[in-house]
């Protein structure tokens, strides 16, 4: 027992030499402790005063170096997931896969990870050799070699202002070169979502990807068909919703990374007829970001889908189909040849059906018609649609410029604004339906009736 033990000590160690670390002071890495958030900094104080390590790591310490802002800030510590339970009142354990604690403090959650070992033979693995499991704690240093990145794997002490670097990461970042920690092709077998990354950090932080980090990720994209689709959903929207949404996109395709593999993918970068309203649309998201205004995942899938739809819904209405029925159909087959790869979620799916449902509706500026649909809870969004369409040519300018002024005109100035439906609309002209009495309460109808 005891020489196994040694035996795997030693092996370990003689695997994996141990590396200097070098502690970087505050004039080189520019980081002060006023540049982390409260929450986080408390963190690691109530850790370190309880005798364990704790630093804000990985993203956020990239990002402060790069002078970006980061979107949340991550602690690894020596303290296991019930020791940092036990310190802080409002956190909890979550997480199988990756277990880890989320401490709540004020308004924000704080990410607080153990350190973790390297695998080693005995870790859990698929048959292409994807880590399934990774619970196994360890110190420091290992804890950096089994990141992704060098400049994702910087460590940063609030108590002393210092960055502790194992793998040159904070020159990496200064040399903007994204290299990968350890032998990428390795790395990229354990956990394949690691190449999407390194094209999205690359592309937010205008990195370029070293050499022998881009090399193998042509060859090695199939293996990204092998990740649950939850998690490449997760990346994908991450990577849509990152501000540099179209840069990524472009590199993805420069890497060999989008084709056959994600759907969406396929459906984004290679359709000739979509192509201006997609990047139009990425731009609009990308713009949207960088000034802080939210996006919304189903608007931004509604748009990446749009030209599927609009393809599959021509070819029904000239098959005779009728057009409403013809567009469900249409929306329900798209959105299926996605679900297989990309796990868009229930809720997502639902917005997503809800701002394509509404644009025909927007064609009918007749009657009441305008009038129910300017009270849709989803009128904005269906209209930033309808406007991205007109920008991409695929509509005349007059409808969107319509409904603007409808939208901000008084009820009289509305009624004089009203366009009598064209003759021969499409093959669904309506019978006249029976007249309501006033007040009968059955006007507005949902979005997708
Ligand atoms: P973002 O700016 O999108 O948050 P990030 O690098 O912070 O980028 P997270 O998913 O928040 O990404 O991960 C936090 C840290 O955990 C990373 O900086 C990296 O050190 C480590 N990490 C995340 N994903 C992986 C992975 N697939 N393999 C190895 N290490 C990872
Ligand atoms: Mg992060």
């Amino acid at each position: 027992m005891i020489r196994k033990l040694l035996r795997r000590v030693f092996t370990k160690s003689a695997a994996k030499p141990q590396a200097e670390a070098a502690v970087i002071p505050l004039e080189l890495h520019g980081i002060r402790r006023e540049m982390v958030s409260p929450a986080a900094r408390k963190v690691c104080n109530v850790l370190q005063e309880a005798g364990f390590k704790a630093y804000v790591v990985g993203g956020a310490v990239r990002d402060l170096i790069a002078r970006i802002d980061p979107k949340d800030f991550d602690v690894a510590t020596s303290a296991t997931p019930e020791e940092v339970r036990h310190l802080f009142r409002r956190s909890r354990i979550i997480g199988r896969r990756f277990r880890i604690v989320h401490v709540m403090s004020g308004a924000e959650t704080i990410e607080v990870t153990t350190f973790r070992a390297a695998h080693d033979d005995d870790t859990e693995t698929d048959e292409h050799g994807r880590v399934l499991r990774d619970n196994v704690w360890g110190n420091m240093e290992e804890d950096a070699a089994r990141r992704d990145f060098t400049v994702n794997a910087l460590y940063y002490d609030p108590s002393n202002e210092t960055v502790i670097d194992y793998h040159h990461g904070v020159a990496d970042l200064k040399q903007k070169t994204m290299r990968v920690i350890g032998e990428p092709r390795a790395r990229y077998r354990e956990d394949p979502v690691r190449m999407l990354r390194a094209v999205r950090l690359a592309a937010k932080l205008d990195l370029i990807l070293d050499p022998a980090a881009s090399k193998p990720i042509r060859e090695m994209a199939e293996l990204l068909a092998n990740v649950p689709a939850a998690r490449l959903f997760d990346e994908m929207l991450k990577l849509l919703s990152s501000g540099h949404a179209v840069v990524s996109l472009k590199r993805l395709r420069d890497e060999g990374l989008h084709h056959g593999l994600l759907p969406l993918l396929d459906v984004i970068l290679e359709q000739p007829q979509g192509e201006k309203f997609v990047w139009l649309a990425l731009e609009n998201t990308d713009n949207r970001v960088r000034s802080g205004k939210p996006v919304s995942p189903g608007f931004l899938f509604a748009t990446l889908l749009w030209n599927e739809v609009l393809s599959n819904w021509n070819a029904r209405k000239a098959n005779r189909q009728h057009s409403q029925p013809a567009l469900f159909e249409a929306m329900d087959e798209v959105l299926a040849s996605q679900a297989e790869k990309l796990a868009i979620t229930r809720r997502i799916a639902g917005d997503i059906t809800e701002i394509w449902a509404l644009q025909p509706r927007f064609e009918k500026r007749a009657g009441k018609a305008p009038f129910r649909l300017i009270e849709q809870p989803r009128f904005r969004a269906g209209y930033d649609f309808l406007r991205l369409r007109a920008e991409a040519g695929e509509i005349e300018m007059e409808l969107p410029d319509w409904w603007d002024e409808f939208a901000s005109a008084s009820t009289e100035e509305r009624e004089a604004m009203l366009v009598p439906d064209k003759k021969g609309d499409g093959p669904a002209r309506k019978r006249r339906r029976p007249r309501r009495k006033p007040g009968s309460g059955a006007a507005s109808a949902p979005a997708g009736e």
